[in-house]
Order: structure tokens, then sequence, then C-alpha cells
């Protein structure tokens, strides 16, 4: 299934993207209470595709996956590195990322994103996917200039928490398996990034099992799982799309922040 957010007149809605691809079955609230439609059916040409969660908590995995692990120079980690991102960084499909006015590198990083249904503390690796909602693309967009000044002192905030730097979308899809998924990066149509989530150094259940022992997962919550090798840089004028197939394409184009 297929859940989109979307702004419709001014409101903001969750809906199910009927197989049509044309139609949203309008829903009561949130997902996360339970897929409950109101009998309204909206157009998808109508709307505005949002986020789709309204100002999450956004957790990111770097390293998680060798290849790209290798071609930034370091080891396989013994335990996932975990960072988190603002909400105030996550857009939507369609939205504008903003290279900043003093940025010098920008990096983009198609990720497999997991959306969090359910809530838990202490999850084993076997219960992981039960609290899973659903899977989504994600752009772990990242300023290396300002990431290696803050990595020299062993933290990750500020180069990947810039506004806009979390694009994520464009719809959560349900009963996908994890475990082998591919993830495609393009810029401008050429493609950069192309891997399997086969690959993570730590799949889904064991990053929701490790994250778990440390925090209660919320519903809403976002887990980007890390960007395979390949990663470069953007540029104003520059469109990114991170294609999963099952999921489908989140497009972001990139503007000057005093355009
Ligand atoms: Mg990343």
């Amino acid at each position: 299934m297929h859940i989109v957010r979307y702004a419709l007149d001014g409101r903001a809605y969750y809906g199910i993207l009927e197989s049509n691809r044309s139609t949203i079955s309008r829903l009561e609230g949130s997902p996360f209470d339970g897929l409950h439609r109101t009998g309204n059916a909206d157009r998808l040409a109508d709307a505005r595709i949002l986020a789709p969660v309204d100002r999450p908590r956004v957790f990111g995995l770097a390293y998680n996956y060798r290849a790209h692990s290798q071609e930034t120079g370091k080891a396989d980690p013994q335990a996932p590195v975990l960072f988190m991102k603002p909400s105030t960084a996550v857009i939507g499909h369609d939205d504008s990322i903003v290279y900043p006015h003093d940025g010098e590198i920008v990096h983009f990083e198609g990720e497999l994103t997991v959306i969090i249904g359910k809530q838990g503390r202490y999850i084993s690796e076997a219960d992981a996917l039960d609290h899973v909602f659903g899977y989504t693309c994600g752009n772990d967009v990242s300023d290396r200039v300002v990431q290696r000044r803050e990595s020299a002192f062993g933290c990750l905030l500020a180069g990947k928490g810039y506004d806009t730097f979390a694009p994520l979308g464009p719809a959560i899809v349900t009963g996908l398996d994890p475990s082998s998924l591919r993830v495609i990066t393009r810029v401008n149509g050429t493609v950069r990034q192309d891997a399997s989530t086969a690959d993570l150094v730590f799949p889904v259940p064991a990053t929701i099992a490790y994250l778990s022992r440390f925090m209660t997962l919320l519903p809403g919550d976002v887990i980007m799982t890390g960007t395979p090798a390949g990663v470069g840089p953007i540029q104003v004028g520059d469109a990114i799309e991170v294609e999963i197939p099952g999921i489908g394409v989140l497009r972001n184009d990139v503007k000057a922040e005093h355009a």
C-alpha cells in the first residue's frame, strides 16, 4: 500500500494512493492510529505531496555500506554509527534543496528510509519488522566541509542538519521486505548510485534493535539507513532523484539560498 501525505485546499491529509496512481482515498487523521478511510477521494493531480511525516525525529546511520566506507577511507564500524537530522531539515517530494550560501562541497546520499509505526524499547531483531510502518526514499544531503570539521571531533550534526537537507518521499510503502531493495540515485538523469540493501552492514532489524537499546522508538520516527558508494557533489540547478523500485522516485531540485 502507498500512503501519501498531501496538501489540498490549505489542509494536510494522509491518504492511500490507489493502484491507478491518480486517486487518493483520504484517511481519518494519522495512519499511525490505524487506516480508516473517510470515504472522500481526492485527485493526485490536485494535491501537493508533502513529506511523509510532519516534523519527525530523523535518525541516520553513517558508514553502513562497506563500499561507501571504503570510498571515504573508513573501516566498517563495530556498531551502528548514529546521528540525528533536525525536523527542520525535512522536505518532501518536489520541494527544493536549498544550497547554503556558504556551502562548498554538498553531497547527495540516496538511502532506504524506515518509518516506525509502533512504539517500542528493547526491541529484538526478531520482532523489529513488526515495529515498521513502511519504507520511503530519503536523501541524506550533507555538507562535507562542515562534516569533516565536526567528525574530526566525533560528531555529526550541523553538516547534515541544514534546512532542507532531509528530502523524504514520495510515499510510505507498507508490506515491503527491506532485505534486498535496490537504491538508485540519479543527478540530472545520470545514475550515480545503484546498490542493494542486501549490502547494509547493519540491516534494518539490527538497526532497530540497536537504536531501541538506548531510546524508545515512536510512531512516525524516521531512520535513514545509510548510503551506498557513489556519493558526489550537487550544484544549484541540479535535479536529484532517489529511486527505490516498489516505492517510487523522490525528486528534488537544488536552488540557491538567496535566489
Ligand atoms: Mg547518510
